[in-house]
């Protein structure tokens, strides 16, 4: 079958053995579009599977729905749904910068709560360098960070799915 933008998620959601599949082919796409990293999507998912070791090698951590989502930026976010041409601007919804992976789960404002009790619960900043580490070193990390994730991400679907309707 082939990947799509449009299937992707829901494919590495189906098993382990298809995230790890697509996540191996992701590494390769990305290594070989290493000089072309001007844009905010590569340099994300870069930084993320930059740490795929951690995860390969976790003993915890169901992966749901939204976790895929926010990791391969194909979801609940402007920027990607500017893309597909399901909207015409890729801007937050809830303040002035622009939806993406980082902007959402690092950066905006909306999410700062959520953010900090995070923190408070791994002892330490969650950045994108260390995200994929500090969930897979405990559960209480795995809980805390995926937590957030998919606390953040279920939010917005519920928002972006009513502005996608009223257009
Ligand atoms: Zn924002």
């Amino acid at each position: 079958m082939e990947v799509t933008p449009e299937n992707i998620v829901t494919l590495m959601c189906n098993t382990e053995a298809t995230w790890r599949h697509i996540a191996g082919i992701a590494v390769n796409i990305i290594a070989r579009k290493e000089k072309d990293m001007n844009s905010e999507q590569p340099r994300w998912t870069r930084e993320l599977i930059s740490q795929i070791g951690a995860w390969e090698d976790r003993k915890h951590g169901e992966i749901d729905y939204y976790i895929p989502q926010a990791l391969t930026g194909h979801g609940s976010f402007m920027s990607y749904l500017k893309r597909i041409g399901k909207s015409a601007e890729d801007k937050c919804r809830y303040c002035e910068g622009v939806d993406t992976p980082r902007h959402t789960l690092f950066e905006c404002e909306r999410w700062d709560g959520r953010r900090i009790r995070m923190n408070l619960d791994v002892g330490e900043e969650v950045t994108t360098a260390n995200m994929i580490q500090v969930a897979c070193a405990t559960k209480q990390g795995w809980n805390a960070v995926m937590g957030y994730v998919k606390g953040v991400m279920r939010e917005k679907e519920r928002r972006l799915r009513n502005y996608v309707e009223e257009d």
